[in-house]
């Protein structure tokens, strides 16, 4: 489950990449449009935009055998999330159970820093058959209680930087609007460590 096109392969492109060689069904769900990375750039208005944050995802994935037919963009207006925590939930909670099980269910913290990533976080239920996991990303690097780390490969590693700057609207691409997001070179260094995190869902 990722908040933002590019939240998945931050967290889990390396997990998501093994379970795919070992021919485990992986789904990806992006809740948000994207829209609101760039919202005032002239060159790359709200609709260029969400179309080439979703290829970004299909052409990531794609890298790693999760294929277009495996992911869902469920639009829902980024940044504003908060105001769509219902259907964020009821979404999230049918393709979980859409699944067979048993289901790894993965997403953000719930003490994540950005709000989006949080409204997602609270959309996991107890259920049978459900284990649900979480992995940070804002900040990078955070301590999650109960985490288990995924050592990665250097070739692993290296992979997952190109992925992670594959996203060329999230990593300085767009220029021409002053209140854009970009990640900077340390927040990529950082989102490419040698491990990827996980940790146990408590309590719900
Ligand atoms: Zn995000």
């Amino acid at each position: 489950m990722a908040p933002h096109a590019d939240d998945e392969t931050i967290a889990a492109y390396t997990l998501l990449s093994r379970l795919r060689r070992r021919g485990v069904l992986t789904r990806v769900i992006v809740v948000s449009d994207g829209a609101a990375s760039h919202p005032s750039s002239p060159m790359w208005p709200r609709d260029r935009l969400v179309r080439e944050r979703r290829r970004e995802t299909r052409r990531a994935m794609g890298r790693i055998g999760v294929h277009a037919a495996a992911i869902r963009f469920l639009d829902l207006p980024d940044s504003r999330l908060f105001d769509h925590a219902d259907a964020v939930r009821r979404h999230i909670g049918r393709a979980a159970r859409a699944l067979p099980a048993p289901v790894l269910a993965l997403t953000p913290s719930p003490s994540d820093a950005h709000p989006d990533h949080r409204v997602v976080a609270a959309a996991a239920r107890r259920q049978a058959g459900i284990a649900w996991w979480t992995y940070p990303v804002w900040p990078a690097g955070q301590r999650l209680h109960g985490a288990r780390s995924l050592p990665l490969s250097a070739q692993e590693r290296l992979a997952k930087r190109q992925a992670i700057r594959s996203y060329r609207t999230q990593c300085g691409r767009i220029t021409d609007d002053p209140s854009g997001f970009a990640m900077s070179p340390r927040q990529i260094a950082a989102f490419s460590r040698p491990q990827e995190v996980f940790a146990p869902r408590v309590g719900r």
